[in-house]
């Protein structure tokens, strides 16, 4: 059984983050998505609802796992048995930070391997913190995240 895992913050899950699921879920059995609970990126969701939006968009699939993990990837994928990282490759930005996660994860443990995966080219320019900017102000993220990510956005900014 080929067992993938996709980590990420996910502040909130995107069609993009959607979009390499599909195509992981292609090339394997399972994949495991880890949300990061602890991240220096201060987010807009606490993490109990980045989980469970991520839950909502993939419709409980049974082939996907969702759950939260901050330490060591390695630590998890020896753990766990998984075959592989799959990490999104949206454009050149992406490379060098990437590159150098995937070596290091190497370096760390030499069975660990990372896939890249490319998201349709209309996902390539979209991400976590400009959905988040263009739903403070109002603008319709409808084509880029799922409705219960578009409503949990529209909740948050009529609050703040
Ligand atoms: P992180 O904080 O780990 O970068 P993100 O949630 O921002 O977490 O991203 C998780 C993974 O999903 C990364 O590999 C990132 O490149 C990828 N990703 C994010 N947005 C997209 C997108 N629009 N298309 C394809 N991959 C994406």
């Amino acid at each position: 059984m080929k067992v993938a895992l996709y980590p990420g913050t996910f502040d909130p899950i995107t069609n993009g983050h959607l979009d390499i699921v599909e195509r992981a879920l292609k090339m394997f059995d399972r994949v495991i998505i880890t949300v990061a609970r602890n991240t220096s990126k201060a987010p807009l969701f606490t993490a109990d609802e980045r989980l469970s939006l991520i839950r909502d968009a993939l419709n409980h699939n049974d082939r996907v796992e969702v759950e939260f993990f901050d330490g060591l990837l390695v630590d998890f994928a020896r753990k766990r048995n998984v075959s592989a990282i799959v990490r999104g490759l949206r454009a050149v930005s992406d490379f060098e930070y990437e590159f150098q996660m995937a070596l290091m994860n190497r370096k760390l443990d030499e069975a660990v391997e990372t896939v890249f995966l490319m998201p349709n080219e209309k996902y390539t320019y979209l991400n976590s913190s400009i959905i988040r900017e263009i739903a403070r102000f109002g603008g319709d993220v409808s084509d880029f995240v799922p409705p219960a990510v578009q409503e949990a956005l529209t909740r948050k900014s009529n609050k703040g």
